[in-house]
């Protein structure tokens, strides 16, 4: 049972709480025509070629950090056939030597998005009906925290904009260096908490999976970025599927 007073409750952050996929697919689509010299930017995703759309919908489910959103675009423009998160991590390794680039080329294009058109960029990023209000009357602030591969700063633009109050150092951005897990163990630490008391909400299967090795509660946050072969993931691996109703009857005051 899930006790608010004791226990940690984290949350990844797109695809658990805010549904940012309109707005990665146009801020990606920029990254890469600035990396190929072409200058096509857009400023709405219904800018881009509807099939496009849909096939970076379906990719979605495999990324996991921001640069990954270019490489879904670069696939796409190459015809790459990508099936499951297999085929897509064997396109990043082939693909190694345009990560770092890729990855400055996406953040910097959000910044610029941020900086010239807030409310733009704002209405690109919804939050999942129900979870702005979660998020603000949630009973112990103190111990609810937010594990994201999102670069802080772009959370923090959200909550100041929508003037949502969320204690700052409760937000952990993860990279490639400090994955989520290491987040988790780190928390489970810091916090001095087993991990029966601490609870994981994400929206990533494979993410989950690993995070097994920590012990703590996990659950695949089904309104989010996956499908139903990856919920039978999920559930073949002993992880619970939440609905939205599930997840505020569960965690909600
Ligand atoms: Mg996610």
């Amino acid at each position: 049972m899930f006790n608010p007073k004791t226990d940690i409750l984290a949350l990844d952050f797109d695809g658990v709480v805010l549904d940012s996929i309109e707005e990665c697919l146009t801020v990606s689509h920029n990254a890469l025509a600035l990396y190929r010299n072409c200058p096509d930017r857009i400023s709405s995703p219904g800018e881009i070629d509807g099939q496009i759309a849909s096939e970076f919908r379906r990719l979605r489910n495999f990324i996991r950090h921001g640069q990954d959103f270019v490489f879904i675009h670069l696939a796409l423009q190459q015809g790459n056939r990508i099936q499951n998160q297999r085929d897509f991590d064997s396109f990043l390794a082939e693909n190694e030597r345009l990560n770092s680039v890729f990855r400055k080329l996406f953040y910097e294009e959000r910044a610029r998005f941020i900086q010239e058109d807030l409310s733009g960029w704002l209405e690109l990023n919804p939050f999942y009906p129900g979870m702005r209000k979660f998020l603000e009357d949630y009973c112990n602030k103190e111990r609810l925290f937010i594990i994201t591969t999102k670069l802080k700063e772009n959370v923090l633009a959200i909550f100041d904009a929508r003037s949502i109050e969320f204690i700052d150092k409760n937000i952990y951005s993860a990279d490639r260096k400090t994955g989520k897990i290491r987040i988790i163990e780190m928390l489970l630490e810091k916090y001095r908490i087993k991990p029966e008391n601490f609870h994981f909400i994400e929206d990533q299967v494979d993410t989950l999976i690993q995070a097994k090795s920590t012990g703590v509660n996990l659950y695949l946050a089904a309104w989010g970025y996956n499908d139903d072969v990856q919920s039978k993931r999920a559930m073949d691996a002993r992880i619970p599927v939440l609905t939205p109703e599930d997840f505020f009857s569960q965690f909600g005051n």
